[in-house]
């Protein structure tokens, strides 16, 4: 092997490629000659970037080209959260990792208050990942020809895009179209993985037999129908990855005592800003900040954390009782996995170990549907403390004592 020196002149002078590296030298060398090479041309140096503890031979061929070293986030832990779901029973410490002050404090007060009510009733509706690629027809009565086809064969379409996974399991078809395009929404059950990959990959193989069989065109595997990663109606009404609820009730006592506020002022706050305010804004979430926590667990937790638009679209909910509330939130689409993607991570895989989720559930699935109940219900817990923070009128004091 040549010195780091001569590898770094090699790429300065253009005869080498920053991403041929791996290819040449073991894997942490690569890293370590791409990174110098950088802090050289950008005289700049990444002394922390370089500092990692995580086995990055698998990482840096599969989940980050031309890796050049890690971004560390603070983590932090809240909980004790008691949840009483179908895949998930017991208490759990909720890693989340984030840099926003008060955050973690905030979700810990919410733990409380649902472990202190018995714990959260989580439930899962749904369970499925969606591709929907788009194809071109030359005319309207060709569109309908392909969209007749494509409803009466569903057994065959499954059968081919089965037979490229082991676990993808495809549950429906459902087409749209557009003028000449055609839109044929893909649901996939897809076990602990995700499944966004298993999903464009059986898909590919179903679009196959599709064009042969109508002469429609391919265009996309993927035609935004999806929808993936974006903002969209479609996911919020019909579901993409799991749909889940989770829901506690709160008696007026603890409210008064966790939250310091009451039942008639947290509804006040819930219905004029979760749901009037919304509505207003024309806003495709109905939530005070469940992309929060989304976003701090899926980054703890190896999950793809482009998936928080999705998580975003959360609905809570506060219904007054004799006694209290009963609050809940509803995902309707929250994509997560147990294998696969980020979580072969080390540090990922710590937190995954955390709550009992790392790799396969002993039924395909399982593991996956225990993490989404577990972070359904610290969205519930982060919903309330947030309320009620408004409700008390403290959450500017919360932040200013917490975050600056
Ligand atoms: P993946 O790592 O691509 O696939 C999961 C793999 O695990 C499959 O090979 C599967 O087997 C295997 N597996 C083993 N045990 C399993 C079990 N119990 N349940 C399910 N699968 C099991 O992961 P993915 O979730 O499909 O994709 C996640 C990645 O997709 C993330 O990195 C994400 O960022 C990325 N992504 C891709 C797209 C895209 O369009 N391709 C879009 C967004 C995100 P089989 O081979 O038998 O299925």
């Amino acid at each position: 092997m040549a010195t780091y020196a001569e590898y770094i002149a090699q790429l300065q002078n253009g005869t080498k490629k920053v991403y041929s590296l791996e290819g040449e030298v073991p894997v942490r060398d690569a890293l370590d000659i791409r990174r110098a090479y950088i802090e050289a041309e950008t005289a700049c140096s990444l002394v922390h970037v370089g500092a990692y503890t995580i086995p990055v031979d698998e990482v840096a061929l599969k989940n980050c080209e031309n890796m050049i070293g890690t971004i560390q986030v603070p983590l932090g832990v809240a909980g004790p959260l008691v949840v009483n779901g179908e895949y998930a029973e017991g208490s759990f410490w909720l890693p989340l990792a984030t840099t926003e002050g008060a955050l973690v404090a905030s979700v810990n007060r919410g733990c409380s208050a649902i472990t202190k009510a018995g714990g959260a009733d989580v439930r899962i509706f749904a369970d499925a990942m969606t591709r929907a690629p788009v194809f071109s027809t030359h005319s309207i009565s060709h569109a309908k020809e392909v969209y007749d086809w494509i409803l009466n064969h569903k057994q065959e379409v499954a059968d081919v895009a089965e037979s490229t996974t082991r676990f993808g399991k495809l549950q429906g078809i459902h087409v749209v179209t557009v003028g000449t395009s055609v839109y044929a929404r893909f649901s996939f059950f897809t076990g602990d993985a995700m499944g966004m990959n298993m999903a464009t990959i059986a898909s590919e193989k179903a679009c196959e037999l599709i064009s042969k069989e109508t002469g429609a065109k391919l265009v996309s595997l993927s035609g935004n129908f999806c929808t993936d990663k974006k903002p969209a109606a479609v996911t919020s009404i019909m579901g993409r990855g799991k749909t889940v609820s989770a829901g506690v009730h709160l008696k007026h006592a603890d409210i008064e005592s966790i939250f310091k506020t009451n039942a008639v002022s947290l509804l006040d706050v819930h219905i004029r800003k979760n749901f009037a305010g919304s509505a207003r804004a024309h806003s495709l979430g109905f939530n005070a900040h469940a992309a929060n926590i989304v976003c701090a667990m899926f980054i703890a937790l190896g999950q793809d954390p482009a998936h928080v638009v999705e998580g975003s679209l959360c609905i809570t909910t506060i219904e007054p009782t004799d006694d209290g509330v009963y609050a809940a939130v509803t995902l309707p689409a929250l994509p997560v996995g147990t294998i696969g993607g980020g979580t072969r991570v080390a540090t990922q895989q710590d937190c995954l170990s955390l709550l009992g989720v790392n790799g396969e559930g002993d039924v395909p699935g399982a593991h996956a549907k225990k993490l989404a109940e577990i972070i359904a219900a610290g969205v519930l817990a982060g919903e309330l403390s947030l309320l009620g923070a408004q409700a008390a009128q403290h959450l500017a004091r919360a932040h200013q004592t917490l975050g600056r």
